[in-house]
């Protein structure tokens, strides 16, 4: 009941929005007058940066939390509820087929371990021991990163190459699989698509880690179009589901394959990566929310509120700003601020901890020493009005 009021306030407090602009509100208590976090003695913020790990990822809209309650108070069977978002997702999005994993690090384990173990079952139960099977994944050094562990897990070892000539040399009989990093994309020598293209010449298996690289929402499906046999993506970053949550796309059978390492059978290496029934169904909820929204639309407003806080802060005399958006990874409007600090007396370092410790509490994206970045798509709608109001009061000050 509580919940279901706090749904209808928040949605009439926020009409016109796309709703992939909104969370689902409340600073506040709940109608019972419970406020959680204060009980628990935590501070909120406004995230003015990404939907970071560490920040709780980002605010679901509000129809995937309705899923999420309603699927808290219901049974069903979590593999006939598996196979039907698994199908449900793959139409929608316009795959072969889909898996909702417990986050892209989750993907990467299932992706690659159904690439190690195929239908064989035997294998199924022996990993991480590869003995015997196929282990070996081929990325490119550049596209070296923390989450390539991921690979590991599964008993598989990398092996790096830099040019076209390496990754041919470096197949052999013991390939599992090619991982790509799309965020590194610039900076490899083998291009997303001239990587794919490789993996179908040699029958190798690729493997596109995508996961902060939605929106726009047609990377769901670009990828896989372009040859990848799988993509993995977040669920609680660009898409807006639980935090928990990620999508493992692709090929049949190599989905197929996944699922047999994913719970309730417990013979999989995946047992330790369970998504509950209330996750998977606000994850698929929140992909079809990410697929109906207006993207230009957002877009504009995020251009809109970047412009709004830009030209408050300029108002402080030698602070300039500029728009950018990153190529791939949080490919969506942000507000970049540098100031002559001869004239504003103030490091950005310094701006970023009065920010993070003032009241209310402000999060920015990381960024380089010389500015501050900000990016606005967390932002609940107002917000940037209190965001644009303390980066000029503390910049003034300094001035
Ligand atoms: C965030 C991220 C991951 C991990 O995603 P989770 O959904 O948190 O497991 C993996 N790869 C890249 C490139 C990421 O940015």
């Amino acid at each position: 009941m509580t919940t279901r009021r706090l749904f209808l306030r928040t949605a009439s407090a926020a009409p016109l929005l796309g709703t992939t602009l909104t969370g689902c509100g409340g600073e506040g208590p709940t109608a019972e007058g419970r406020d959680y976090f204060k009980e628990l003695g935590l501070q909120q913020f406004i995230n003015a940066g990404e939907p970071y790990t560490s920040l709780t990822g980002a605010l679901m809209p509000s129809e995937a939390v309705e899923a999420y309650v309603y699927a808290s108070t219901r049974y069903v069977r979590l593999t006939e509820l598996h196979d039907a978002i698994g199908r449900k997702l793959a139409e929608i999005i316009g795959c072969e087929a889909a898996m909702v994993t417990a986050g892209a690090a989750s993907g990467l384990v299932f992706g690659t371990a159904a690439c190690v173990t195929l239908d064989n079952d035997e294998a199924v139960r022996q990993l991480p021991d590869t003995t015997g099977l196929k282990n070996e994944a081929i990325i490119q050094k550049v596209h070296r990163y923390g989450y390539d562990r991921a690979i590991g897990y599964c008993g598989v070892k990398l092996v790096e190459v830099e040019t076209r000539e390496d990754l041919e040399a470096a197949i052999n009989e013991r390939t599992a699989m090619m991982l790509f990093n799309n965020t590194k994309d610039p900076d490899g020598q083998i291009k997303v698509a001239e990587f794919a293209e490789l993996g179908k010449k040699h029958g190798v298996p690729t493997f596109d880690d995508c996961a902060a690289d939605v929106p726009p929402a047609t990377h769901l499906s670009d990828y896989l179009n372009m040859g990848f046999d799988l993509v993995t993506v977040s669920g609680g970053k660009g898409i807006r589901g639980p935090q928990n949550a990620g999508l493992l796309l692709g090929r049949k059978d190599l989905i197929e394959a996944a699922r047999v390492h994913s719970p309730p059978s417990s013979r999989g290496i995946g047992r330790g990566m369970k998504v509950s029934k209330e996750t998977m169904l606000a994850m698929y909820v929140a992909v079809e929310s990410l697929l109906a929204s207006d993207h230009e639309a957002d877009w504009k407003e995020w251009e809109r509120r970047v412009g709004f806080i830009g030209d408050e802060v300029s108002k402080v005399a030698g602070v300039t700003v500029e728009m950018f958006a990153p190529p791939l990874h949080y490919n969506v409007p942000h507000l970049r601020i540098r100031w002559d600090e001869a004239a504003v007396k103030v490091q950005p370092r310094e701006v970023r901890r009065q920010l993070r410790e003032g009241e209310p509490s402000i999060e920015l994206r990381s960024s380089p020493d010389d500015c501050i970045e900000l990016g606005v798509w967390m932002l609940k709608p107002g917000e940037e009005r209190i965001v644009a109001d303390r980066i000029r009061e503390l910049l003034a000050a300094a001035a």
